[in-house]
């Protein structure tokens, strides 16, 4: 049984040469020199569409960097006035959404923690009602398709018609190379059920570590997703969150080269 979702096709509300939507950005924004230069790099490769920095940080445990806060937001429009990128941010409640549309944030992404919670989910739907701003939906930390469908069906009642799906891998208690399981099906189940919605793939938060990223990302290409989401940095390896897992603007336009794209079959 199709969803039934009123979604606008990715190309109608973001630009992407007809290439793959590429996002890229640090993890986290730790200092407005760090967000600049990282993104002055990322644009001087010409390959990324949006930039990404996160600046509400949803930690496993307390006692760690939760991310800049609120004054991050000033950094991102400085970024974006210098550099010309779309800016996009997680927000986690409604007061995060209310100030992300403040600043001007073009893109707003809800995190793997988030979608869990259907409360949180509401609060942040109804937080949008009355705004036109694009919202990608990161899978559940947990493989629960329905959960995943269920805050996209939220998000776009609230009136949101510029979705994304963006798939970010699974937690799980089986030993693996990677830091989520991709589960590829899940992916291609939402797929199936909503042709129209675009997914969007996280390969950094699947392998959880910079070297598996090239086959990830390929594989979600092969699988005719609509774009990549990869976080970098300046300098990954003193990187306040996620190090291990970010790359440097160079070794990602290196990377994006070599990727292939399928043709559309005529
Ligand atoms: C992130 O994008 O930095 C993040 C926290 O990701 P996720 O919600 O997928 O864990
Ligand atoms: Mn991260």
């Amino acid at each position: 049984m199709k969803l039934n979702l009123n979604i606008q096709p990715l190309n109608t509300w973001l630009n992407t040469n007809n290439e793959p939507l590429l996002i890229s950005g640090p993890c986290s924004a730790e200092t407005e020199e760090q967000l600049l230069t990282t993104a002055h790099l990322l644009a001087a490769t010409g390959k990324i569409s949006v930039l990404r920095a996160g600046i509400w940080k949803p930690r496993t445990r307390p006692g760690e960097f939760e991310g800049i806060g609120s004054i991050g937001l000033e950094w991102l429009k400085r970024a974006k006035a210098e550099t010309g990128l779309p800016i996009a941010v997680e927000v986690a409640n409604a007061k995060h959404v209310e100030e992300a549309l403040a600043a001007g944030v073009d893109i707003l992404w809800i995190g793997a923690r988030s979608t869990v919670n259907p409360f949180t989910v509401q609060e942040i739907a109804d937080a949008l009602k009355g705004h036109d701003v694009p919202v990608l939906i990161k899978n559940p930390v947990n493989p629960d398709l329905q959960l995943w469908i269920g805050a996209i069906e939220r998000i776009n009642g609230a009136g949101i018609t510029k979705i994304g799906a963006i798939h970010r891998g699974f937690s799980s208690f089986e030993k693996s190379s990677f830091r989520n399981e991709p589960m590829w099906e899940l992916a291609i189940q939402l797929k199936t059920l909503c042709p129209e919605l675009p997914i969007i793939n996280d390969p950094s938060h699947i392998c959880g570590n910079r070297e598996l990223i090239p086959y990830i990302s390929q594989k979600a290409l092969d699988l005719d997703m609509q774009g990549l989401m990869i976080e970098s940095h300046v300098d990954p390896s003193v990187a306040w969150t996620d190090a291990k897992q970010q790359v440097t603007p160079a070794a990602l336009a290196e990377l994006v080269d070599r990727l292939t794209v399928r043709e559309p079959e005529a």
